[in-house]
C-alpha cells in the first residue's frame, strides 16, 4: 500500500490528497485527517470516519484519475477549493503537483 500524497491544503486547512492505490483525489478532515463516511445520522449525510462528527458533503466526494485530468481539475476547483478566493490558483498548483507525482511516481 502506498501513502497518500498531499497535493494542497484548502482555505479551511483541509488536505487535498492523492491515493495512488485507488487513483482517487479527495479531502481529509481537519479534525482527524481522516476520510468521510456516509451516515444517516448526519445532516449532510457524511461524517468523519474517525470521530463521527458531521462534516461537509464535500468529504463524501472525490475525483478519479480514471475519468481524466480534466475531471480532477473540475472537482478541485468546484469542490475541494470551493469558497477559496484563489480557487483557480490553488487548482493550478494542485494539478502541477499531481502531474509531478504521476510523472516521477513520487509515491
Ligand atoms: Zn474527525
Amino acid at each position: 500500500m502506498s501513502d497518500n500524497v498531499t497535493l494542497a491544503v484548502n482555505g479551511y486547512g483541509e488536505q487535498v490528497v492523492f491515493d495512488p492505490d485507488s487513483n482517487m483525489v479527495f479531502l481529509l478532515t481537519s479534525c482527524c485527517e481522516s476520510t468521510g463516511k456516509g451516515s444517516a445520522e448526519s445532516e449532510t449525510g457524511v461524517v468523519c470516519r474517525s470521530c463521527y462528527e458531521p462534516i461537509d458533503v464535500a468529504f463524501g466526494t472525490g475525483a478519479t484519475l480514471d475519468d481524466g485530468l480534466d475531471s480532477v481539475r473540475d472537482w478541485l476547483e468546484t469542490t475541494a477549493f470551493d469558497g477559496d478566493v484563489d480557487a483557480s490558483v490553488r487548482t493550478d498548483e494542485a494539478m502541477e503537483k499531481l502531474s509531478l507525482v504521476l510523472t516521477y511516481s513520487l509515491f
